[in-house]
């Protein structure tokens, strides 16, 4: 038998002055568990701009252009990956490493790994690529020479660039999220 009991609230006018915003207290009849809050909107013009997200409102419109900036850079560090995976995989194998902690050895020399040797063991064990243990990005004077070395320099500056632009996007655009607190 539940003795749970949910009371309303009213929370205040919506957006448009239309509707209202409705806080539902639920309590379990319990001393050890606490209350859970949520807030509802009560207003269908409202209910289409905006969601609840726990005690904010948030303009869906505003959200769309972040996420329209998250997919742009994630397409931006797909081709940076492309560009670059060839290379390190080229690197891997001219290294002729004689064995896992020859490699793992050379990968912390370079500063090209975060993985310490016993992450890396496991790493392989799993049936993972050597190359997916590398960050390129912690050498940057390492990537750029590999990247000279194959000709593809203005390449990988250029869209380095790029990358740099859409993640500034993405930090714009996630302060430009609209969000309200409600009362
Ligand atoms: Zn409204």
């Amino acid at each position: 038998m539940s003795t749970s009991e949910t009371v309303t609230f009213d929370a205040g006018a919506c957006p448009c002055n239309a509707g209202r915003l409705v806080k539902r207290v639920t309590s379990q009849g319990n001393p050890w568990s606490g209350v859970d809050v949520a807030f509802s909107i009560d207003c269908p013009a409202c209910t289409t701009e905006w969601r609840i997200d726990r005690t904010m409102m948030v303009l869906r419109s505003s959200e769309s252009a972040y996420y329209s900036a998250l997919a742009a850079d994630r397409v931006a560090r797909d081709a940076v990956h492309a560009l670059v995976l060839p290379l390190i995989e080229h690197f891997l194998k001219e290294l002729e490493a004689p064995n896992k902690k020859a490699l793992h050895t050379e990968l912390t020399r370079l500063n090209l790994t975060t993985m310490s040797y016993r992450q890396f063991l496991e790493h392989m064990r799993r049936g993972n690529n050597a190359s997916a243990a590398v960050t390129s990005t912690r050498n940057p004077g390492w990537l750029s020479s590999i990247a000279d070395a194959h000709g593809v320099r203005d390449q990988l500056d250029r869209l380095s660039q790029t990358l740099k632009s859409t993640g500034q996007a993405c930090t714009h655009a996630a302060q430009q999220v609209v969000r309200r607190k409600i009362q």
